[in-house]
């Protein structure tokens, strides 16, 4: 027997030993906010930082205690777990000299006779070697015991921990192992062992004989990739007698002498499959090895294959097959299953860092990363957890998490029921622990967990728009982000470092593919609309769900084409970019039941591909510029979105239609005959006016979203064309495409103008402007603008949270740092809107009068503030039509309605 020798195992190392790389740990900063908090700051509370470490084993997760030390975190959580499973704690991790002796020994065994009439998986492969003839009886190929002794694997570890993510060192330890032990021959390039002593014929009769009496030709289907990024990865067919050797045909395609020269990657994609690359390593590297030798820089740049390597995580050399073939201890008959072009793109898109995002969502083409995240509204795996996926697949430590406690100062005392306001940090960091990105982001949540999915939203989605760049240079790095520096901090050297040698496998298609999208972005025409128009609508915020299926046809031929992805129901929230901009613009122009299609150039081959199971055998000889992707979608149904759905279940009648009310009044009092909406939006305050007695004889809206301008179209042609209150008295309806912050002569002087919940959906900066140029240049005799009013927020999200999806598992309120809509830039308090209002009117010579709508009005206000502009006597006949200002006319009609006239 062989002795180790032994040392003291720490927990992880137990961990280690039993799941190798599917144990995660997670370390999280958990601040320690101390008891009196100083109040009045807005910065995060310095305190103590300690450490919380997350253990993540296949069937287990365990969460360690607070500790001062990550290390002590970890080893907790690690003690914690070999507890729960009943890990034997005395057993020990055995030193490099005694690991090597262990391997020896278990080659040993699994030359013995004995071992040829076990069920293991290298059976097989002695079925065969035994079967040869003349000198080649009873090898069997090092390689062969790589792939199926697991236990061989674990060892090999232990004597050089590189061994793990390098098969050609595994060959190496051994094939020296072999030549050490006594009782094995290796063969004259050691890659072949063989038994001192022949095998007993009895032993070979029996495992001969076991096999299936006729052997049949198995066809599977494999993937070739070629070292050379520029040459295309192909589907090849392996035909196998099962009389044969796999490792031979697999050695032939590969053009090697013998299959002793394959190597293997350890399996990759599902956990039950054979699934893997098989190479050849270069003879030179095991020499090098033999030496003790680094493998030189450069030349390793030219043999590393970066696809294989980057999916598998093992360096891999030259040309590679992947392939899922092998015997195992379910059958002693080969198994065989065929791996597609498909499964060899998907696990490549898997590794991107909004890959991973689509294939959870099972929609390569359709689905897109979104830029926020809400509980109540995201589909799809969860940003932690997309994030944690990616630095894996990246070969970097886990991402860090700090949540901490943040104060804010109020004058008045809004805070007082003691709230959390947290904001999560997070860190990137690289294989040697040195920051590549750190980022605290000012925004605050209630819930940590809101906290943490989107900051780690936040990184990935920095990864993803750099993923589109790789070709970015240090200084270039330096500035790109798409946060503010203050709140990201990059590290670009270390991040060139880590990334620039494996996404070289994506730089050719990806930056395509974002520079083709950028030619996409334009107009979407929609084609063949069915259904009638229901009135439901798609908005910004609401959840729709869709049917959509994708085809790619070739121009010109009206075949069927090929169907390339599929789905029955799809949910996405509109307005936050999960789904191609086309996608969106098509759904946001239909309604419920209505459907519709539209074609877009195809993305890159590799995407493509990535989405279908059809053969690809189409793809093969002609150029993708000729194809177009066909979309055929319809509306399923809308679930209104958290701000509408507040307002009307707290409101009757709704706040929508009590803003309309309010308006008439005005409108009534005061006579109007005309009428401009700013920010009309699609139209809800015109076509509710329409319904409305009023001696109104010019409705005008104007917005920037041609979307809605169109849906407005649509919504008052159809009431305009039927009897509607208005229509006797309206002599003219426009709708007109440009901004409100951008004066047009054909508005000035209007008796009424509305601007309706819009400002907050504008920069400061630009309300700001928007004010300015309304009272100075439109001049309406009255301006009416609403806008939410931010103190009555909680009040809202707590009366909302009893309907529904907002779960409330951790029995928290949602706080008021939270806005009604993901697309408000602010939401102002009554003192902020009434400083707004009053600094505009005596700028401009308007008297400004307060009031709202929801609600009594009483603290805290109203649900919606409105400010009522009157123009001052004195500025009768200040007017923007004077001089060049007079044919400033930047709008465009998009829609115009004269008398009984359509145009
Ligand atoms: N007033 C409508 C829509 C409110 S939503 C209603 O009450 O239903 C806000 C609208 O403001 C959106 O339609 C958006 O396109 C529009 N908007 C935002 N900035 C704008 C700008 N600078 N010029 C014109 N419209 C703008
Ligand atoms: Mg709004």
């Amino acid at each position: 027997m062989v002795t180790m020798k032994k040392q003291p195992a720490t927990p992880k190392a137990i961990i280690h030993q039993k799941f190798g790389q599917k144990a995660r740990y997670q370390v999280e900063e958990v601040a320690d906010v101390a008891e009196n908090l100083c109040p009045g700051l807005t910065i995060p509370q310095q305190t103590k930082i300690k450490y919380r470490c997350i253990l993540e084993l296949p069937d287990l997760t365990v969460s360690s205690g607070t500790f001062s030390r990550k290390k002590d975190a970890e080893q907790s959580a690690a003690q914690i777990a070999i507890e729960k499973l009943g890990i034997e704690a005395n057993e020990q991790i055995p030193t490099p000299e005694g690991a090597f002796d262990e391997l020896i020994a278990r080659l040993n065994i699994l030359f013995t006779d004995e071992f040829l009439l076990s069920t293991h998986p290298l059976v097989g492969h002695f079925r065969v070697a035994l079967k040869r003839e003349g000198s080649l009886f009873g090898l069997v190929p090092i390689s062969a015991i790589a792939i199926c002794d697991s236990k061989v694997n674990s060892i090999c570890k232990f004597i050089d921990i590189h061994a793990e993510s390098d098969p050609s060192l595994l060959l190496y330890l051994i094939s020296k192992a072999a030549k050490a032990s006594t009782s094995l021959l290796t063969s004259d390039n050691g890659f072949f062992i063989q038994k001192q002593n022949p095998t007993l014929p009895e032993a070979t009769e029996v495992l001969v004989s076991s096999q299936v009496c006729e052997s049949k030709n198995v066809q599977t289907e494999a993937v070739f990739i070629p070292v050379g990024l520029n040459e295309e990865v192909k589907g090849l067919k392996i035909d196998i007698c099962e009389d044969g050797y796999f490792l031979d045909v697999i050695a032939n395609i590969l053009k090697t002498r013998d299959p002793s020269h394959i190597l293997s990657s350890r399996t990759v994609g599902k956990a039950s499959s054979e699934m893997r690359f098989y190479f050849t390593a270069p003879e030179c590297l095991f020499s090098s090895l033999a030496k003790n030798e680094v493998v030189n820089a450069t030349y390793f740049e030219a043999v590393v294959n970066k696809r294989a390597s980057y999916i598998s995580g093992q360096t891999i050399y030259g040309d590679a097959i992947l392939a899922n073939v092998g015997y195992t201890w379910r059958s002693s008959n080969l198994l065989c299953e065929d791996v597609s072009l498909c499964t060899y793109y998907r696990m490549l898109l898997g590794q991107l860092p909004d890959g991973y995002y689509k294939l959870s969502r099972e929609a390569v083409l359709t689905a897109e990363l979104p830029s926020f995240y809400s509980r109540a509204n995201w589909r799809g795996s969860l940003p932690k957890d997309l994030l944690s996926f990616f630095c894996r697949n990246h070969r970097l430590p886990q991402p860090i998490f700090c949540v901490q406690k943040v104060v804010f100062l109020e004058d008045n005392d809004t805070t007082s029921d003691n709230t959390n306001f947290l904001r999560c940090e997070v860190k990137i960091l690289s294989r040697s622990e040195e920051p590549l990105i750190v980022c605290s982001f000012p925004d605050t949540y209630r819930k940590e967990s809101d906290a943490i999915q989107n900051s780690a939203l936040k990184v990935l989605n920095w990864f993803k728009v750099y993923f589109r760049q790789l070709d970015l240079l240090e200084n270039e790095l330096y500035s790109f982000g798409i946060a503010p520096e203050e709140s990201f901090k990059l590290y670009p050297k270390a991040i060139l470092q880590e990334f620039s040698f494996w996404t070289s496998v994506f730089a050719k298609s990806l930056c395509n593919y974002s520079k083709l999208n950028r030619i996409l972005e334009n107009r979407v025409v929609l084609s063949n609309i069915e259904g009638p128009d229901s009135g439901v609508i798609p908005s910004v915020g609401s959840v729709t769900s869709v049917s959509y299926e994708v085809r790619l046809l070739r121009e010109g031929d009206d075949g069927e084409g090929y169907l390339l992805e599929k789905n029955e129901e799809f949910e996405f929230e509109v307005g936050s970019g999960a789904v191609t901009y086309q996608m969106e613009v098509c759904a946001t122009q239909l309604s419920v039941d209505q459907s519709a299609k539209f074609t877009v150039v195809p993305p890159p081959r590799d995407v493509i591909l990535a989405s279908t199971s059809t053969d690809p055998s189409y793809l093969s000889d002609t150029h993708l510029e000729n194809w177009r992707l066909e979309y055929e979608v319809k509306v399923l149904h809308v679930a209104a979105p958290m701000e509408e759905r507040m307002e009307t279940a707290f409101f009757s009648p709704p706040l929508s239609k009590q803003r309309v009310e309010f308006a008439v009044r005005h409108i009534n009092q005061s006579h109007a005959l005309s009428l401009v909406d700013f920010g009309c939006g699609s139209g809800s305050l015109l076509d509710s006016l329409l319904d409305h007695n009023t001696c109104l004889e010019k409705l005008v809206g104007v917005d920037i979203s041609i979307r809605a301008l169109t849906r407005a179209a649509k919504v008052l042609h159809q009431k305009l064309s039927n009897h509607c209150a208005m229509r006797a008295c309206l002599k003219s309806a426009v709708l007109y495409d440009g901004s409100i912050t951008d004066f047009d002569a054909q508005l000035y002087n209007f008796d009424i103008g509305t601007c309706i919940e819009v400002i907050e959906h504008m920069e400061e900066e630009q309300a700001q402007q928007f004010g300015d140029i309304a009272l100075s240049k439109f001049c309406p005799k009255i301006l009416i603008v609403s806008t939410p009013n931010y103190e009555y927020n909680p009040i809202l999200q707590r009366s909302s949270l009893p309907n529904k999806e907002e779960d409330q598992e951790e029995g928290e309120k949602p706080g008021p740092c939270k806005f009604r809509n993901h697309d408000h830039k602010f939401e102002w308090t009554r003192g902020q809107f009434e400083k707004w209002a009053n600094d505009l009117a005596s700028k401009h010579g308007y008297s400004v009068e307060f009031s709202g709508v929801g609600g009594s009005g009483d603290e805290p206000g109203f649900a919606s503030q409105i400010a009522v502009f009157k123009r001052g006597l004195l500025r009768e006949g200040n007017n923007g039509s004077r001089g060049t200002e007079s044919l400033r006319r930047p709008y465009e009609i998009l829609w115009e309605w004269c008398g009984n006239r359509e145009r």
